[in-house]
């Protein structure tokens, strides 16, 4: 055996993990809080499928997916709809969760022990590092903690200050979102084009909301706002989604809840003595779309790789770190990125992004790239055709020059990682990192 791990919470790139570092010789065990056969939810999500290919993980069986081919957005102002294709490279699966997440417990189950009903409820931490796990009020010592708990994590909550590991994300940095299937509202026509509507900061608010017509004749509803969703926030979202939809019946049949996405970049210290943090703990989503399922198996695989991999000291600070450069330089520097242009399309005036959209300033093409959470690249004869489409509103245009750039910036800035564990270096890094992002 060649070291104890602890994984707490059954999330994707934990379930992951488990499985290559089981194969390797660790003793690893997952401690999750749900009963076995209620873990994640009961609904579906969009995943790329390449991330099933790249991590030589089987698909589940082809009942639990359909292909979701394409999208139209409504302006903030409601006026205009812009409908895309994806390209068919980039076509996602619509997936249902929770057969997803049984098949990760069960590949994790060939090589690793699953505790359910098994609440982390803080870290064992002596000597200023973290030695373990208390869950169900008793101490589990381990050489790892891989925490991949959701974007609540209690455990990122009490490291120590010496980790520079931020504790909670800020309040704009979370997107809470209540999601619900309805049923199709009796004799209601069924829709002919646009089947799967996003309404974009949805009558004017910072958010999103969404109403997808899905084969199986429900009703998929969101009303996802960031920082909060009171009361009174999601029925007047719910109020107009009606209004537009007549399809949405009165019935709930799945979900019917708010739950919480972090929308932001992942942390600048995802590593630390004893602890590593995975998947939405590490706040892995796209800022844009909140997808982290692919990020999170994506990170899982990549930590089970450094960890198997090294040639010594699998589980110190300078093997650890490794992972956090592999997963900035494949998707966490681009998120950086997104999340720039993020921030700025929540605060934007929403007359001017409805101009943007509607005068095909951004147009399907843009739109293709972001809804997969690339980032917009533009060369000068785009810029020249989107000068000439725009025209009228050069300051605008300059502005959205501005955030382009600063998008650029903060996904160059965050590539230069230092490549080694060197803590000064590491800490000028994160520091100009954090404050790029944040200005
Ligand atoms: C409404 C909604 C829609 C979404 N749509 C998409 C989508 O279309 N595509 C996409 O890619 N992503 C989507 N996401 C995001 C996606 O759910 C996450 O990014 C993804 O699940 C990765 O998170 P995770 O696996 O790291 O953590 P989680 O899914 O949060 O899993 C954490 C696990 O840890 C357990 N746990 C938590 N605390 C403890 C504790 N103290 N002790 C023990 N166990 C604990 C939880 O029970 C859970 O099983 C959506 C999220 C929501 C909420």
């Amino acid at each position: 055996m060649k070291g104890k791990i602890a994984i707490v919470g059954a999330g994707h790139g934990g379930l992951v993990a488990a499985h290559i570092l089981g194969r390797h010789g660790y003793k690893v065990d997952i401690f999750e809080k749900n009963k076995q056969g209620e873990v994640s939810y009961d609904w579906h999500d969009d995943v790329t499928p390449h991330v099933f290919t790249r991590l030589n993980i089987p698909l589940p069986d082809s009942k639990h997916y359909f292909w979701k081919r394409d999208w139209s957005f409504v302006t903030p102002d409601g006026k205009s709809i812009i409908r895309i294709y994806q390209d068919k490279e980039k076509v996602d699966l619509s997936m249902e969760r929770r057969p997803l997440v049984e098949l990760l417990l069960a590949r994790a189950a060939e090589r690793a022990s699953i505790h359910y009903e098994a609440r982390a409820e803080g870290l064992v931490i002596k000597d200023k590092r973290v030695r373990g796990v208390i869950v169900n009020g008793e101490e589990v010592l381990a050489d790892l903690v891989i925490d991949s708990s959701g974007v609540h994590s209690v455990l990122r909550e009490q490291l120590p200050e010496e980790y520079r590991i931020q504790r909670r994300p800020r309040e704009e940095e979370v997107f809470y979102a209540y999601r619900a299937f309805y049923n199709r509202r009796p004799g209601s026509k069924v829709p002919e084009q646009h089947t799967n509507k996003a309404y974009l900061k949805h009558l004017g608010e910072e958010g999103i909301s969404w109403c997808i017509y899905d084969p199986s004749d429900t009703v998929n509803v969101l009303v996802g706002r960031t920082r909060r969703l009171d009361e009174e926030t999601l029925q007047r979202g719910l109020q107009a989604l009606r209004e537009d939809n007549e399809i949405i019946g009165d019935q709930v049949l799945r979900g019917g809840f708010v739950v919480a996405i972090p929308i932001r970049y992942p942390l600048s210290r995802m590593v630390g003595p004893g602890y590593v943090a995975v998947g939405d703990s590490a706040f892995m989503t796209i800022p844009l779309l909140g997808s982290g399922i692919a990020t999170s198996m994506t990170a899982g695989h990549i930590l089970g790789e450094v960890i198997a991999g090294a040639p010594e000291k699998p589980l110190e600070m300078e093997n650890l770190w490794r992972y956090q450069v592999r997963v900035m330089t494949e998707f966490g520097a681009n998120n950086a990125g997104v999340d720039v242009l993020k921030r700025w399309l929540l605060t934007a005036d929403n007359d001017d992004i409805s101009y943007l959209m509607s005068h095909k300033v951004v147009d399907g093409n843009d739109l293709k790239k972001l809804a997969v959470g690339e980032l917009i690249q533009l060369t000068p004869l785009d810029m020249l055709h989107k000068v000439s489409v725009g025209y009228r509103r050069l300051g605008l245009l300059l502005k959205v020059n501005r955030v382009l750039m600063k998008v650029n910036k903060v996904k160059r800035h965050a590539l230069n990682i230092p490549p080694a564990y060197d803590e000064a270096r590491i800490q000028a890094w994160q520091d100009k990192l954090d404050r790029l992002v944040n200005s």
